[in-house]
């Protein structure tokens, strides 16, 4: 097990997926013109073929690269009896924020704890623009890439300290740049939250109940909870505020500012009712904004109630990114937050309405150093914890976003794609999700089991450490602290 300044790094373990045939970018045909020679399972680098009982089959299409391949075996196969091509399956998956290959790398890296080598692209994806045009800039003044560059990150370290007040709270350090987002009890199954929670708590790190209140079922990781306080204030008792070390205010949500949250009515089961205190089968909304908040001197009234009744707790203030945002960082912190979290437009699960997404809050890479740069300029940006999320998928995202001025970040999407989430944007419609991940049908959510859906996501989170680690050590950094700020490591491919 990995030493990691004290803290011990939870192991990998290989965890494939739930389905027979997962989904992959290629598949191999053999034909019946195939002697058995047994030549392709044994060149093969990566376990496609398997010999069972005098027979060749091919067991894991999925993990074939394709042409990137360095001992491709239909052209070893002495009888031409394997054809390449591509999985038409793959090809309609996804969008262009999150494509195929980042889906598909996603998954390899919650299966095998590594990023993929060869035959998919983990670091980018197709947008066009935001993270998909900056590059980290490794050599003199351009950006390189480092596309199976191999070079160990020795033991930068990853760790953040969430409070920089200095006052008498929890003294928290995450050893991992990043922590769960809020997704609430309703918009996922209970099996979803449990993984992700038992991940973040195994990471030492910590995950978010979103808005539908606190289940008990969460009550052994009390200590890497984070409890919701949300317009609609569903389940929020003083009970739960005390239970745990920080309470996040979600003022707005980057992907439907202005907009609010809404269950539908078939997600509202009775175990979903009781903890929002609401009526089974009726839609469910949360109101925006917070009516009882009008101004920083209401906002702070607000903090200081978490603080009257849990005064160790840190708070947390989670905005979306209107262009004023850097003056709504600035008043948190004056009423008292330590931690700002700028949720930028691109995030939201399938449930988010598109129109939303696209057209209303700023981008998260233009609100960070809008934030940073007058934090700084205003004196504080040393007493308060800048964390960012909206659409940060890989753990390129995760440096470039740090490099412009965040400290961390706070993940939401990445987490169900490793419960191999295939991004097909019905999470709030019927039943829900069909891969048994946004859903409160008691069937469908059996289909994640608790530890299968926990070892998934410390995988894809090790494979982003070592990513990380690689990052920091090519750029010569000890710490993800030194990247802070640090946007002279960044190119912008339409700019320079
Ligand atoms: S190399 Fe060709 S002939 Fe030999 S086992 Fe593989 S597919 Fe069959
Ligand atoms: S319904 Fe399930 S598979 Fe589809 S986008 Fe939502 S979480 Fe992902």
């Amino acid at each position: 097990m990995n030493r990691d300044g004290g803290f011990e790094f939870p192991l990998v373990k290989r965890t494939p997926s739930r389905f027979r045939n997962p989904i992959g970018k290629y598949r191999l045909n053999r034909s019946t013109a195939c002697i058995a020679c047994g030549k392709c399972v044994e060149i093969c680098p990566y376990g496609v073929h398997s010999m069972v009982k005098g027979k060749v089959v091919v067991r894991n299409h999925y993990l074939c690269v394709g042409e990137d391949c360095p001992n491709p075996c239909h052209e070893a196969c002495p009888v031409k009896a394997l054809a390449l091509r591509r999985n038409p399956d793959f090809a309609v998956m996804g969008d262009f924020r999150w494509p195929p290959d980042l889906i598909v790398s996603t998954w390899r890296m919650a299966e095998f704890g590594q990023a993929p080598d060869k035959g998919l692209e983990y670091r980018i994806g197709e947008s066009g623009g935001g993270f998909d045009k900056l590059r980290i800039v490794f050599g003199p003044g351009k950006a390189e890439d480092d596309s199976g560059d191999k070079h160990e990150g020795a033991k930068a370290d990853l760790g953040v300290k969430l409070n920089r007040r200095g006052d008498n709270a929890h003294r928290i350090r995450i050893e991992v740049p990043f922590y769960g987002g809020g997704m609430s009890y309703g918009s996922v199954s209970i099996n979803t939250m449990l993984s992700r929670v038992k991940a973040a708590t195994a990471l030492g790190t910590f995950c978010c109940t979103g808005e539908g209140g606190y289940p008990d079922e969460l009550k052994p990781y009390d200590e890497h909870v984070i409890t919701q306080v949300a317009t609609g204030l569903f389940g929020v008792r003083e009970e739960t505020i005390q239970r745990v070390k920080i309470v996040e205010f979600k003022y707005a949500q980057g992907a439907k500012p202005g907009l609010g949250g809404h269950l539908l009515g078939d997600k509202v089961t009775p175990g979903v009712a009781r903890m929002r205190e609401a009526v089974v089968g009726y839609p469910l909304f949360s109101p925006f904004p917070f009516h009882s908040v009008y101004s920083v001197e209401d906002h702070k009234k607000h903090v200081d109630w978490i603080k009257a009744i849990n005064p160790k707790a840190l708070v947390s203030v989670k905005v979306s990114t209107p262009t004023d945002v850097d003056m709504v960082a600035v008043g948190s912190y004056y009423a008292g937050a330590h931690i700002i979290h700028l949720d930028g437009s691109y995030g939201g699960t399938g449930a988010a309405p598109d129109i939303a997404k696209k057209n209303i809050a700023m981008p998260i890479e233009y609100a960070v150093p809008k934030v940073h740069r007058f934090l700084t300029e205003e004196g504080v940006r040393d007493k308060i914890t800048v964390v960012a999320s909206g659409g940060i998928r890989t753990p390129h995202d995760v440096a470039k976003i740090i490099a412009l001025g965040a400290d961390a970040v706070c993940i939401g999407t990445a987490d169900l794609v490793a419960l191999e989430c295939i991004r097909c944007h019905n999470c709030e419609s019927g039943r829900g999700c069909a891969r048994g991940i946004a859903t409160t049908d008691p069937e469908l959510m059996d289909l994640v089991s608790l530890d299968w859906g926990a070892q998934r996501i410390v995988n894809m989170y090790s494979a982003w450490c070592k990513e990380l680690r690689r990052i920091l050590g090519r750029l010569g950094m000890k710490s993800i602290r030194e990247l802070v700020g640090k946007r002279e490591c960044l190119i912008h491919l339409d700019y320079n």
